[in-house]
């Protein structure tokens, strides 16, 4: 039988500065001087204005949930010991919204509006950014 491992992301020209950052636990992102706007993801161009000077920055990677799902059926078998999980979009306090998986014990109490923290799953050569709850007030801060 073959074992069919999780997905992994293939970073591309513009995606590679933010994978690298991955690689080192730092979540990277966007920023456009031009309008002063984060973007997330990576593009050659502020989605915004049209602008190419983009500059990159670091997140302190926490945030706010903006919606939340529980999957219970998985995409894969490779998906199977992990389900019940929570995938969530993720507005981070710098000003952009992603969408990651929040690593909880009770998947089903993760709720919109809960603060959470980024944390790295390392996949092979790739580090792929999750979420947990941020586990007391003062890790919100
Ligand atoms: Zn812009």
């Amino acid at each position: 039988m073959t074992e069919i491992g999780k997905p992994v992301p293939q970073p591309t020209p513009e995606s590679q500065p933010y994978w690298d950052g991955c690689l080192r636990g730092e979540l990277l992102y966007q920023h456009c001087a031009a309008c002063n706007r984060a973007q997330f993801y990576p593009r050659s161009a502020c989605a915004s204005c049209g602008a190419t000077a983009l500059e990159w920055r670091r997140s302190e990677g926490r945030g706010t949930l903006h919606a939340v799902t529980v999957v219970y059926r998985p995409p894969s078998a490779a998906f199977k010991p992990d389900v019940p999980y929570a995938v969530a979009l993720v507005d981070l306090d710098e000003g952009f919204r992603m969408m990651a998986n929040v690593l909880s014990a009770a998947p089903e109490a993760v709720a919109i509006g809960d603060r959470v923290t980024v944390t790295f799953e390392r996949r092979g050569d790739i580090a792929l950014p999750q979420f947990r709850p941020c586990a007391s007030p003062g890790e919100d801060l």
